[in-house]
């Protein structure tokens, strides 16, 4: 199940291979989509958004193309023309002159203006999204403190899209260990400074990831990349108190903590 941090990365690659170029072939499965084929033939998509696993394609005639891959939704990058032999089912083809992404299986696509963007009823009920870099500290932590988040559990909260948006099972873990609390907390039991640091865990974690993950130490990159320290680590020393890590279950999900320096 990719996270927010893989999320944006595809968005990012599906953007390097087409962003700001004319459409060429514009093309789509569902019949209440065929009407904007030729409307958007000539026009440029200016940038792609991720809302937690929303994805919106925003082209130059303001229209946006909302797309949700639930399960099965991927997208393909590739030459013009080209078309990948596969069974799955193509949703979503738009091509420029060099590149064309291709959009399989989703089933969750529309169309809006900007009118209906604004009221979109997923877009309304998601939080903001932990790699949107115009996100705060503070916003976080008033978030934290909210009333509708400040007596939730973490462990079931920060699985929460309507909390923030781009968290996943892996950053919940990593981020609860950064910040040595356990699942069964509350944004409500805690002390300011505590609050502090687990609002910066919320977004330095999944934006390290974003920016490393998988990139290997060759001494060129400064500074810190991204590892787990909890997560897939059950039964290994914790790397801050020598306690061992376990595992168990928490909302459904694997869950890996050191009860030695989280509580
Ligand atoms: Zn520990």
């Amino acid at each position: 199940m990719p996270e927010g941090p893989e999320i944006r990365r595809a968005a990012d690659s599906l953007e390097a291979a087409i962003q700001g170029e004319p459409l060429t072939d514009v093309w789509f499965a569902f019949p209440q989509l065929k009407s904007f084929e030729s409307q958007l033939i000539g026009k440029r998509i200016t940038r792609l958004e991720t809302r937690g696993k929303a994805l919106l394609t925003h082209f130059s005639n303001q229209l946006t193309l909302y797309s949700h891959n639930q399960l099965y939704g991927v997208w393909r990058i590739v030459d013009a023309g080209d078309t990948p032999q596969t069974t799955r089912v193509l949703r979503v083809r738009l091509q420029t002159a060099n590149k064309a992404i291709l959009l399989y299986s989703a089933s969750d696509i529309e169309m809006l203006t900007p009118e209906q963007l604004a009221v979109h009823p997923f877009l309304l009920r998601v939080g903001p999204d932990v790699l949107d870099m115009s996100l705060t500290v503070e916003q976080v932590k008033a978030r934290l403190l909210s009333p509708k988040f400040r007596h939730r559990q973490f462990g079931g909260l920060l699985l929460d899209q309507a909390f923030l948006a781009g968290l996943g099972n892996y950053l919940r873990v990593e981020i609860l260990w950064q910040a040595e609390l356990t699942p069964q907390h509350k944004a409500s039991q805690l002390s300011e400074g505590r609050l502090d640091v687990l609002a910066h865990a919320m977004l330095d974690i999944p934006r390290l990831s974003y920016q490393t993950r998988g990139k290997v130490d060759d001494n060129k990159h400064h500074g810190a990349l991204f590892r787990f320290r909890v997560f897939h680590r059950d039964g290994e020393r914790c790397e801050r108190c020598g306690g061992v890590i376990e595992k168990t279950i928490v909302s459904s999900r694997p869950f890996y903590w050191c009860p030695e320096c989280q509580k």
